[in-house]
């Protein structure tokens, strides 16, 4: 792995401070936890802060972003949407190029706008149109609340009733995550039935990385289509969705991709869809061709692309924090990310089992399977809450999911390998 020089995939690690720091030496992301905040804790300097799965930390370049927007609207008012320094008329164009090298996808192919539940329906507006024969939709069990209330009222809406239309898929008897043949198997029962294949990126629970590509392509060879709520894989995992024919796809940008709370959302529209106007869906002016979007006619003609999905004006002051927070990620790149967030995880399971090995107080079973992005479920038992609640004590912040799972999420872009072998340590005195 070029990205440790002299650390090969295969290094036996040690659960020791010295090999931690050894890590850090050579990890040629190590210099980017600078550019964050780290949260105080209560009895160490920073936290151990491992939930950037569920709201990234803030960028430092984001307040210069975001006085910028302040200072053109204080200073130029309403001429701010065209003579601001990033004029805020064409605000979703800064993200194009940015947003679709997170996703794997052709510039045109990204929009960023709204929120995430909020586009999950504007798609399936799109992309779930059922007829009596063709009606079903196919999602993981266990998926995300918002994703299956969304599924659930848009077949309503339809005139379906769920228990019919929905097909979830389960893992089996004893095992904790989906096989791919399963979900497969699914899609081939359904046959000519199967609508849509609705499927999360990565799995919130137990941070399992589906096979995007075998399950689009599942999709599409009996005629359905295949979209994805990317939440949990957008800034975390490398992803090729134009090359891999996914129809459409959602994701937040306040996890992994660290834009603040209630931060705006990414769409993926395939430039198969994107480039056709015909394809319907609920039309606003932000939507329509930009070049006469002033002209206030009758008669919607959408821009192309994912554009053309869009309703409103760009909400430019979140907008403003995604921009800083992606400027980030541009540097680095995925690929260097996700190679060093596979690292991060590796040595997270190492220390965490080794220290279950020490401490017989530690009872836990990782739940996540080896297709895993950065993050570790752990399966705890009846002293699992004692545990967490001692963690937070601790100035660990982990991430607890009903009846029993701790979430831990090792972030490349500002989490250290000292912070894996100090959360070790804490472990060790539980
Ligand atoms: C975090 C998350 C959401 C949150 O939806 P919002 O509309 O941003 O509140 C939805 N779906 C999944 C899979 C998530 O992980």
């Amino acid at each position: 792995m070029a990205l440790f020089a002299g650390v090969e995939a295969t290094t036996r690690f040690e659960n020791t401070r010295n090999f931690a720091l050894d890590l850090d030496r050579k990890d040629v992301l190590a210099s980017y936890r600078q550019k964050y905040y780290i949260p105080q804790g209560k009895k160490r300097e920073e936290q151990l802060y491992f939930t950037g799965n569920s709201l990234g930390l803030q960028p430092r370049s984001v307040e210069a972003h975001l006085k910028q927007e302040l200072e053109d609207w204080k200073n130029l008012g309403v001429e701010g949407h065209f003579h601001g320094k990033h004029p805020w008329f064409y605000y979703h164009h800064f993200f194009n190029e940015k947003a679709a090298s997170i996703v794997g996808a052709n510039p045109s192919e990204v929009v960023i706008m709204n929120n995430l539940t909020v586009n999950l329906h504007l798609l399936l507006v799109s992309f779930y149109r059922p007829n009596s024969s063709r009606f079903k939709i196919i999602m993981e069990a266990g998926a995300f609340p918002s994703d299956m209330y969304v599924i659930e009222s848009q077949v309503r809406h339809h005139g379906f009733d769920p228990m019919d239309a929905i097909i979830e898929v389960k893992p089996r008897e004893g095992e904790h995550h989906l096989r791919t043949e399963d979900i497969i198997d699914k899609i081939e029962a359904q046959g000519d039935e199967l609508a849509l294949l609705f499927f999360s990126g990565v799995q919130y629970y137990t941070g399992q990385v589906f096979d995007i590509e075998a399950l689009t392509k599942a999709a599409h060879d009996v005629g359905a289509l295949a979209g994805f709520d990317l939440a949990h894989a957008a800034g975390n995992i490398e992803m090729r969705l134009h090359d891999w024919n996914v129809d459409f796809a959602a994701w937040c940008t306040y996890k992994y991709l660290n834009s603040g709370p209630g931060g705006v959302s990414g769409v993926f529209v395939h430039d198969k869809h994107g480039q056709d106007p015909t394809v319907p869906r609920f039309a606003g002016w932000w939507g329509h061709k930009e070049d006469d979007r002033f002209q206030m006619n009758k008669g919607f003609i959408p821009e192309p692309g994912a554009a053309g999905w869009q309703l409103s004006n760009a909400p430019v002051m979140t907008m403003a924090v995604h921009k800083a927070a992606l400027e980030l990620f541009d540097e680095v790149g995925m690929k260097k990310l996700a190679s060093k967030g596979e690292m991060l995880n590796a040595y997270l399971e190492f220390v965490v089992l080794d220290a279950a090995n020490s401490n017989d107080k530690l009872e836990f079973e990782v739940i996540t399977p080896e297709n895993r992005s950065c993050q570790l479920s752990l399966l705890t038992n009846e002293n699992g809450k004692e545990l967490f609640d001692y963690l937070t004590e601790n100035d660990v912040i982990a991430d607890w999911r009903e009846p029993n799972v701790i979430r831990l999420a090792p972030v490349p872009m500002y989490n250290s390998f000292l912070d894996i072998f100090e959360l070790g340590e804490l472990l060790c005195r539980f």
